[in-house]
């Protein structure tokens, strides 16, 4: 059966070069990265390569980044690391509603544990708005962590200007930008921040290997204690294979960026032109325009997401729906809920999310399977009188 693949926010296929890289650190080259000789000379100018090819994606120095077993430990560095770090000074944390779990889990932990914690609420788009950030900053404040771009519906955030706010007031900003990396710019600079969580396997890398980019003099608790790996910030035997894997993925993605960008969106926007061509009774969630161009979010009205993606995965088309990410939960998206979208509208969202590997045939496919199924899956529902 053919088989399409549109989860690729969920994560993404290794490209061939990447694996490719890693290869040679799990055969030969199987050194510790802080052993002197020979063997743990060569991981470690491999460690330090993929530092400079992941600094130079988000125009940060290499000394700022420092690798994690992946995104979610790097968000839990950021916002963990602040709060012990400044906690004399205060303990109000700013985030907002829509986070990925790994901050938005993060800080309920944190608000259960002495800390207050402001979600800021979004518009039916998603955004945030910076006045509402303004207007939550305390004396007490001392981070704001918001995300560069949505997971489930892709839309980016205004965080130059939310950043800046929080500078001015001398406030910590830290974003996660895991699903915004090689997709949109990035620069640490122009965006103002200072933390970053990036990820690799959303952008064609390895699972399990990620880091946080931080600005020089930001002083951080760290979160994992031992070994003086990482400069002291983060203690264990470097992950050698995966950060090859990674530096490599980074900077592939830097390589004509735009074209492969404009590509994705082509081929999103084809999709997303269809469906609403031929389904009835659908919506499309998120900004139009400020918007990663890989992702879109569908709602059919009166059908169950569940009961379409279970369909299309029969066909061979795999997404994902607006019910909690695929945990086996149906709370309906805590990202949908905050948009003010209604719980029967969120049960019949699809999310589907592409990369430079998808092609017009898979969109074709797709379109030959879907209408079908959501015509079959609606006969069947007391709601629908079409
Ligand atoms: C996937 C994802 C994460 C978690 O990254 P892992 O490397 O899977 O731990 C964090 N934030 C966002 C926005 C994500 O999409």
């Amino acid at each position: 059966m053919r088989r399409v693949y549109l989860d690729n926010n969920a994560t993404t296929a290794l490209t061939p070069e990447v694996l490719e890289a890693i290869l040679p650190y799990y055969r030969e080259n199987f050194g510790n990265s802080s052993s002197i000789h020979w063997f743990g000379r060569e991981c470690r100018k491999a460690v330090e390569d993929a530092r400079d090819n992941v600094a130079a994606l988000i125009g940060a120095d290499p000394s700022e980044i420092v690798f994690t077993g992946g995104g979610s430990e790097a968000d839990n560095m950021a916002i963990k690391g602040v709060a012990y770090q400044k906690m004399g000074k205060g303990r109000h944390i700013i985030t907002t509603r829509i986070e990925h779990h790994a901050v938005l889990d993060t800080c309920k932990f944190l608000g259960k544990n002495g800390f207050e914690i402001t979600y800021l609420p979004v518009d039916q788009y998603g955004l945030v708005d910076p006045q509402s950030l303004r207007d939550s900053i305390r004396d007490d404040t001392i981070l704001v962590t918001i995300m560069h771009s949505n997971n489930e519906m892709g839309t980016l955030q205004p965080i130059e200007e939310l950043a800046s706010i929080a500078r001015e007031k001398g406030i910590i900003f830290h974003t996660d930008a895991v699903q915004s990396m090689g997709k949109v710019d990035t620069d640490v600079n122009k965006l103002g921040v200072d933390l970053l969580t990036f990820s690799a396997h959303k952008l064609h890398g390895p699972k399990g290997v990620g880091g946080l980019y931080i600005r020089k003099k930001t002083k951080l608790t760290p979160l994992i204690h031992g070994g003086h790996q990482e400069n002291g910030r983060r203690a264990g035997t470097e992950n050698v294979a995966g950060i090859v894997g990674m530096g490599k993925a980074f900077e592939l993605a830097a390589v004509d960026m735009e074209a492969k960008n404009d590509y994705i969106r082509g081929i999103r926007d084809n999709l997303e032109d269809a469906v609403v061509d031929t389904i009835p009774e659908v919506q499309v969630n998120g900004h139009p325009e400020k918007r990663l161009p890989n992702t879109t979010n569908i709602s059919f009205k009166f059908v169950e997401g569940e009961s379409l993606l279970i369909n299309l995965d029969l066909r061979g088309v795999a997404i994902s729906t607006g019910s909690a990410c695929t945990s086996g939960s149906l709370e309906p998206s805590h990202v949908l809920q905050a948009m003010g979208i209604p719980h029967e509208v969120i049960h019949g969202s699809l999310r589907l999310s592409f990369s430079s590997m998808n092609t017009k045939e898979d969109v074709e496919y797709t379109m030959e399977v879907l209408p079908g199924i959501v015509e079959k899956v609606r006969a069947m529902s007391p709601l629908w009188e079409g």
